[in-house]
């Protein structure tokens, strides 16, 4: 080992990229952490780390982190300014803003990336203290379609697995989901699988994980509603159902059997283009398999039925007693590190630990904990996202705080959402770099510290708190988010509100008090080193974590968290495409992850060297043999793509992934968003960010 990067220590802390939480073995030297490896022992990635892990401390490097605050000047350029005089302009702008058009006209937009500490005290500052309605997190962006399905069918937003259950079942059906590239961690957990599961991928796309699955499905875009119940149609035509367990615990399922009567396997096939025997045998598989899990991510979250299709999966495990067992679930995984801690703890369109704003009984519980008049509570549900943008449009929102998330890059609709951003009257920004493409349209940048540089814990996809550490200083005058929330609470007048909120710790007590009783309870946990000795715990744990068995599933004795303790079947009828291709714009666009090495806006990982050589820097679109041939492309060529709301140049890769008549480009790229539809779930308010109509033509030289 050269001596610069020869530890003389080491520590444990969980990666903060993507919501797998994988552990990794910090090493240090004087202190500062040098180099990392993955952690051997953390009963999440058992020694292993995907490119982005073993590249996490490169990126604190970056030229380009916001060292100061920055204040648009007279000149129109950000130009560095005082910590003092930032903290008043922020409190000024947004005060003078609220004195003119009422407190909510303020709201602020934050992401699934800071500590749960941090999320909870910036939703309560921002709505207790500073008196704000409105606010949502990025997570809207990919998992409140999850969030909303497991609320209304289980009750509470509980996913019920955990990761051992990769290793169990004996058969996988992934829906939506390129674990390969998305969660390269969970994939190899399936690959360690000893019984050689049956793995059906149901997907337009050919993946990386379709290709390597028993079976791949290549359904049509949107036709996943009538796949799935004519799933369900087959096991009750077939007698395949497990009633003692429907009629035990679940409500509502006769319902749901008269109404998956009509979606024979024929109207499915016409639907789907899955022939009527591949149907039927996948029902036969999943009768037969004794241990079957169902694992969605954002092929199902998001879109525009989502939340109605998360539902036909958790249907199908309720109707087959595929729950609470190893190696069974209905389970979604999750985006980003702490997607969870935001889906609990943000404050946002959910009170404090998955409470209601609008229940008086809520809002009691959560001011007498917090010892705060009961009256600073809103009584009203915050808006989501596409709500908060459409308030600018219409001057209900002047004011917008967003914090670590890059929403001129990965909102849908890019044109109109940076139209928005523009007409803003004061914009803060708070994030570890300067250049994000929201950062350079704001009034006011805050320079924040990384994960690296601050304490706290994320949550990730099986409900496991893990903790992160301070291994480095945050360059410059950068500050951790906690810090600078607490600043802004005493600028802002209302810190003697926050005043046990003084370090995250404390805040992760004040989180534990308010999850006592929540199917969420965490009140056991006896401090970080707890967590840390313990290798995480996972969701509740009323025991020290330490004492608690690692690998625990949910709902292993029938009850849900409904007040009867019944699941719910819940349905509807699939509904057509809001933007089907046409002879203008023939094929649909697919938008998605690229590569294992890339994360979402490339905000961090684009100042990595290593992450940059194992994706391509320049965007590009990837088409199927078929059409490239009729449409006489060839790899490398430039074509331009044209939605109804943009037009974007782009490279072309002739791909065995694509099926006729579909594109797909990563969402990397800051171009891809300029031809996306801003169309939504109806329930969860999650974008469809997988279907807009485009043409393809040759770029002109
Ligand atoms: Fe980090 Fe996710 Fe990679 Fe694990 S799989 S090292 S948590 S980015």
């Amino acid at each position: 080992v050269p001596a610069k990067i020869k530890p003389d220590a080491t520590t444990t802390m969980v990666c903060g990229y993507c919501s797998t939480g994988c552990g990794l073995k910090i090493h240090l030297k004087e202190g500062e952490a040098v180099n990392l490896s993955p952690t051997t022992e953390y009963p999440v990635n058992l020694g292993m780390a995907c490119p982005k892990g073993w590249e996490a401390l490169s990126v604190l490097d970056a030229p380009d982190r916001a060292t100061t605050p920055l204040l648009r000047g007279p000149t129109g350029e950000l130009e560095p300014a005082a910590w003092d005089v930032a903290l008043n302009e922020f409190c000024d702008n947004f005060k003078r803003i609220q004195s003119e058009s009422g407190p909510g006209s303020v709201a602020f937009l934050s992401t699934g990336q800071l500590v749960t500490e941090e999320m909870a005290l910036l939703g309560s500052l921002a709505k207790f203290g500073m008196g704000m309605l409105h606010g949502d997190g990025n997570t809207r962006q990919c998992m409140a379609t999850a969030a909303t399905a497991y609320k209304q069918s289980f009750g509470y937003d509980a996913p019920p697995y955990t990761y051992q259950d990769f290793e169990e079942s004996d058969v996988m059906v992934l829906v939506g989901s390129n674990l390969c590239v998305a969660h390269p961690i969970m994939w190899e957990r399936v690959c360690r699988n000893p019984h050689a599961p049956k793995i059906i991928v149901v997907d337009p796309r050919r993946t990386e994980t379709a290709v390597s699955a028993t079976e791949h499905l290549a359904i049509k875009p949107k036709s996943d509603l009538a796949f799935f119940y004519s799933v369900a149609h087959v096991l009750i035509r077939e007698g395949w159902v497990d009633r003692g367990y429907v009629d035990a615990h679940t409500a509502d399922y006769d319902g749901f059997a008269e109404f998956v009567q009509a979606f024979t396997p024929e109207r499915a096939a016409q639907a789907s283009g899955i022939a009527v025997e591949t149907i039927e045998a996948l029902s036969r598989t999943i009768h037969e398999g004794q241990r079957v899990s169902f694992w969605w991510t954002m092929g199902v979250n998001q879109n525009y039925e989502g939340t109605r299709i998360a539902q036909a999966l958790i249907n199908l495990a309720l109707m087959t007693g595929n729950i609470g067992r190893p190696g069974t679930g209905a389970n979604s995984i999750t985006g980003q590190c702490n997607a969870m801690g935001s889906r609990l703890w943000s404050n946002t369109t959910g009170l404090l630990g998955g409470r209601y704003f609008t229940n008086e009984g809520d809002r009691q519980h959560v001011a007498g904990v917090l010892g705060i008049p009961v009256e600073k509570i809103p009584t009203e549900d915050s808006w989501p996202y596409h709500q908060i943008m459409e308030g600018i449009r219409e001057g209900k929102i002047r004011g917008l705080w967003i914090l670590c998330t890059n929403t001129a890059h990965s909102w849908i609709h890019q044109s109109d959402a940076r139209e928005l951003l523009g007409k803003l009257d004061f914009l803060v920004v708070q994030d570890m770099y300067h250049t994000t493409e929201t950062a350079q349209l704001a009034d006011l940048v805050l320079p924040a510290a990384g994960w690296g540089e601050k304490e706290g814990t994320f949550i990730n996809s099986e409900r496991r708190f893990g903790v992160v550490k301070k291994v480095r200083k945050a360059p410059g005058e950068a500050l951790s988010d906690f810090s600078i929330l607490r600043l802004i609470a005493e600028a802002w007048g209302c810190g003697e509100m926050f005043k046990e909120w003084t370090t995250p710790e404390a805040a992760f007590k004040i989180i534990q008090r308010l999850s006592a009783g929540l199917p969420s309870d965490i009140t056991g946990v006896e401090d970080y080193a707890d967590l840390d000795r313990a290798g995480g715990a996972q969701w509740p744990c009323t025991e020290k974590a330490v004492d608690v068995d690692q690998q625990r599933r949910l709902f292993a004795d029938g009850r849900f968290c409904h007040q009867d303790g019944r699941a719910r079947f819940l349905w509807e009828e699939p509904r057509p495409m809001p933007e089907p291709p046409d002879k203008e714009f023939p094929y649909l666009l697919l938008t998605g992850r690229g590569a294992a090495s890339q994360w979402h806006t490339q905000t961090r990982t684009s100042k990595s060297a290593v992450l940059r050589k194992l994706y391509p820097q320049k965007p590009y679109v990837e088409i199927g043999a078929q059409d490239a041939r009729r449409e006489g492309f060839r790899t490398g060529d430039r074509v331009a793509l044209t939605s109804r709301r943009g037009r974007i140049e782009v490279g072309v890769t002739v791909s065995p992934t694509m099926m006729p008549g579909q594109l797909f480009i990563p969402m990397h790229y800051d171009v891809t968003n300029q031809l996306t539809l801003a169309h939504f779930d109806p329930y969860s308010h999650q974008p469809s960010y997988k279907d807009c109509a485009v043409s393809i033509e040759k770029a002109a030289k």
